[in-house]
């Protein structure tokens, strides 16, 4: 489909239609995975031209590729960004925008509670780079505004975060950014763009793990970086992406365009799923505390209200007792399965400071206020009674 009026047609619509150059080779319905390394030219002279963007062919599927490129136009369409990267998976999307935006000397700065290898990539390997990093609670506006100087370049958040599901205040934060010359990024993996567009709100750059709600069947390993400015977006994926060399598999693209042809229709299921469990926790007499955006006890409540259109489909919670405890309940649950990852048609259940998030020390922790004993739940398809079912069952052994 032709996306020249980008503005009129409706997201579910973008999700299946966006982006691409007119009808598919053979008039496919549904556009092909172009399984091939390279690119034949007509000349050396075609060649040249294509090497230097006078053309938009194709060189080499590390450059680029008929499929990948379809992806990365609808991903930025869906993102309301200038254009994407596709990469081999989240973590190489995160590291090669933090080091296209960083370099020795500079600070970053980001909220305290990350995804585990974001974190360690921040806190532990850009550092050995001679970039200083910061991580400080986000949640307050006042945290960024006191820490950030000169040297800041890059503000990095995930809002709502993993696992604690803490709402950040994007626009707030973008403000503050801006004025210092720091670039925002954004890691969107938990609310998607059915629920949250980051760079509308002033972002730079948006962030996914796109193995998780954009594949939505738990089959791929991927990434993607949609950026406010197509400049910038070729630089890293010419610059960075290509050299460095985490690339996506074209089959791995078109699979993540069949996702997401159903994300919006998922999203909506798996909030729907997930409010009635953060509501029946909540009810529990045996949980302590219940971590989901959409329950209007939830301290990010009111912004989340503000800034997403939906809640999401993660949970959270804390159930009497510690660690031992919360093992014994993911231990009897039967229909959640024990599996990091997140965003697949099945529940899948965690205790992220023993599997994900295990990097973080005691200490990191409870300045967080949370506990060793939290369990994130990755509410799935199945129906709802089945999946309160589940916890409830595992509940009674306490
Ligand atoms: N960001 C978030 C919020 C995640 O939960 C994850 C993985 O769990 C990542 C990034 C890393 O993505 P990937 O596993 O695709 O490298």
């Amino acid at each position: 489909m032709n996306t020249g009026d980008r503005t009129t047609p409706r997201f579910e619509t973008l999700a299946i239609h966006g982006g691409g150059r007119g009808k598919a080779p053979a008039n496919a319905l549904n556009y092909p995975v172009f399984l091939t390394s390279t690119f034949e030219f007509d000349s050396v002279e075609h060649a040249d031209a294509t090497f230097g963007f006078e053309t938009e062919d194709y060189v080499y599927t590390r450059g680029n590729n008929p499929t990948l490129r379809l992806f990365e136009e609808r991903m930025a369409i869906l993102e309301g960004g200038a254009a994407s990267v596709a990469f081999a998976s989240g973590m190489a999307a995160i590291s090669s925008v933090l080091l296209s935006l960083l370099k020795p000397g500079d600070e970053v700065i980001a909220h305290r509670m990350l995804y585990g290898s974001t974190r360690n990539l921040i806190a532990n390997i850009l550092p050995r780079y001679g970039v200083r990093s910061k991580l400080v609670d986000l949640t307050q506006t006042s945290g960024l505004a006191h820490h950030i100087n000169e040297r800041t370049k890059v503000v990095y958040f995930e809002t709502p975060s993993n696992p604690s599901l803490e709402i950040i205040d994007i626009a707030a934060l973008c403000e503050i950014a801006r004025a210092a010359g720091a670039k925002v990024v954004v890691d969107n993996t938990l609310a998607t763009p059915v629920f949250q567009r980051p760079l509308a709100q002033g972002a730079d750059v948006v962030v996914h793990s796109a193995t998780k709600y954009i594949s939505g069947h738990g089959d791929v390993v991927a990434g993607v970086a949609v950026a406010a400015d197509a400049d910038y977006a070729h630089e890293l994926k010419f610059g960075y992406m290509c050299e460095f060399g985490g690339v996506m598999s074209p089959f791995t693209a078109w699979l993540l365009l069949r996702g997401l042809k159903t994300l919006a229709l998922r999203m909506r299921e798996h909030e729907r799923n997930a409010l009635a469990v953060a509501q029946y926790l909540e009810g529990h007499p045996s949980v302590k505390r219940v971590y989901y955006p959409g329950l209007s006890s939830f301290p990010g409540h009111e912004r989340a209200k503000a800034q997403m259109r939906g809640f999401g489909g993660m949970v959270s919670f804390e159930p009497d007792g510690a660690l031992e405890e919360s093992k014994k309940v993911v231990n009897s649950m039967k229909l959640f399965k024990i599996a990091v990852s997140l965003g697949d048609c099945e529940s899948l259940v965690e205790c992220p400071f023993a599997m994900t998030h295990r990097g973080y020390e005691a200490c990191e922790i409870a300045a967080a206020g949370l506990t060793p004993s939290l369990i994130r739940l990755s509410v799935g398809l199945e129906h709802k009674d089945d999946i309160i079912a589940d916890i409830e069952q595992a509940l009674a052994t306490l």
